[in-house]
């Protein structure tokens, strides 16, 4: 997975979004219950030191103080519930205050008296020397015709902290393990989803101009990527036509110029010949024949790559030497490179057997020697080389001639491409020769590669499996 990857990009959106509404939501929810939980402990202090005053104190003038404090004492049990109560006198002295409660948790002694707020009914928090804290509700009570007394009704609030702190510890941990759930659950769920994207691209990768008939998998999902495939599918069954009719029209076009090119070149072969014509006109005619040729040769070109096109040109899959047939197509070349006083030697010193088509091998050789020496300045060297490297048949021509541009390497297998016009202008070129090759390098399932430098020299070298030595 590049990091560049659809897959990536959608898990990390999905992820991310996730993981902000998550947080979102913890942390609403987390303030929501702070805010509730200490809202109920504020109310139930409140009320309880109301009720403590109007049930209680409000009848402390009748039943006599003493009763009072045992009324509390019965009424809360503060020791045993962990409460706080403090009830002062409007002079500043204590009528009651509660004992420690049951598991000491805090000592009610130590709780510092309050300092008088505005108002007369308030809520304050007090931290005690063991860490604890304490929420205290706080009333100054004074009912009418009676004494007036300060109320104080107290709990702590560490329960209510540490069940916050237990919620936290729980998102804290929850929501990473969550996420990663969900990441991996999301990655799954696009994988799936991506999956037949998969098929398609490297279904599509393998089609190329020889497997136009060959068509993409459809998923028969009926959603986009159904629409997707049969879409593509489509546009390569148009592809396959506009391929078939372009071949059919040039296979029936170089088929049908050779037979009249033929004759032609029969004709003016004749006239040339004949003596009784005029010196100049025969002179003229001669030049009228090299055209021909070269024009049948064009056509003769055409048509091999028509065939080789149509897939059905190297059906004769024959075990040969690679070296002996190297050797004698260099002897056949000989002559044209002696004419041009080139140096045309070959070393195939060992037999090298590789099966296919011997003929068609044969044009690529003829046809890499002829660009040789055609390329090649006269007084040069064309050597041709047959050995077997890394268990592999290695047939290459390299020559000292006047090289191809590195611009132009990656072309010059293209149809029709010549790097240069003026400098094969003399020679017969269409620029055909090296495509002939690669079709026929394709066809065997060989591989063809160049390398040059301007001036210096051309290396072309194929590479094609061995057939048992
Ligand atoms: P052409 O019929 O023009 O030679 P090819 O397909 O055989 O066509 O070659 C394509 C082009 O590659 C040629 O125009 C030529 O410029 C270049 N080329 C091929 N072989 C050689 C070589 N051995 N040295 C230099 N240039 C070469």
């Amino acid at each position: 997975m590049t990091p560049r990857s659809i897959k990536l990009r959608l898990v990390g959106w999905y992820a991310g979004l996730l993981a902000c509404v998550f947080l979102l939501l913890c942390t609403l929810l987390y303030l929501d219950l702070r805010n509730f939980l200490e809202n109920r402990l504020r109310q139930t202090q409140t009320r309880r030191a109301h009720q403590l005053a109007t049930a209680i104190l409000a009848h402390a003038k009748q039943t006599g103080e003493p009763a009072v404090i045992n009324e509390i004492k019965e009424w809360y049990a503060p020791e045993s519930n962990g409460r706080f109560i403090r009830v002062t006198r409007a002079d500043g002295t204590l009528l009651y205050r509660s004992d420690p409660p049951m598991d000491s948790s805090f000592d009610p002694a130590q709780v510092p008296p309050f300092q008088l707020p505005p108002r007369a009914d308030f809520l304050r928090k007090e931290t005690l020397p063991g860490g604890h804290t304490l929420l205290i509700a706080c009333l100054d009570f004074k009912p009418a015709g009676a004494a007036e007394y300060w109320v104080e009704f107290g709990a702590l609030v560490d329960p209510v902290e540490d069940m916050l702190k237990h919620l936290f510890l729980q998102l804290a941990l929850g929501l990473p393990v969550a996420m990663g759930i969900i990441t991996l659950g999301g990655y799954w769920l696009v994988y799936r989803a991506l999956r037949p994207v998969e098929q398609i691209t490297g279904a599509a990768e393998k089609i190329t101009q020889l497997n136009l008939s060959d068509r993409l998998p459809v998923s028969h999902s009926d959603d986009e990527l159904e629409r997707l495939s049969l879409a593509l599918n489509r546009m390569i069954a148009r592809l396959d036509d506009a391929f078939q009719n372009s071949r059919r029209f040039a296979a029936d076009a170089s088929h049908d110029l050779r037979t009249p090119l033929t004759i032609l070149r029969g004709e003016l072969e004749n006239m040339v010949e004949d003596s009784k014509l005029d010196r100049e006109l025969r002179a003229r005619l001669g030049s009228l024949l090299e055209e021909a040729i070269h024009l049948s040769k064009i056509v003769e070109q055409l048509f091999t790559l028509t065939q080789l096109d149509s897939g059905n040109s190297c059906t004769e899959r024959k075990r040969f030497d690679l070296s002996e047939l190297a050797r004698t197509t260099a002897e056949q070349m000989s002559l044209l490179a002696e004419d041009k006083r080139i140096a045309l030697t070959c070393e195939a010193p060992q037999p090298v057997w590789v099966e296919g088509d011997r003929s068609r091998i044969k044009q690529v050789i003829v046809n890499l020697l002829d660009n040789a020496v055609k390329y090649t300045l006269p007084e040069g060297r064309v050597l041709l080389r047959v050995e077997i490297i890394n268990g592999q048949a290695r047939l290459e021509v390299e020559d000292n001639g006047i090289g191809i541009p590195a611009d132009a390497l990656t072309h010059v297998f293209e149809r029709f491409f010549r790097v240069d016009k003026t400098r094969s202008a003399g020679a017969e070129s269409a620029g055909l020769g090296l495509s002939i090759v690669k079709s026929i390098c394709t066809a065997h399932g060989a591989e063809v590669k160049v390398a040059s430098t301007p001036k210096v020299g051309s290396r072309f070298s194929i590479t094609l499996p061995t057939a048992g030595n």
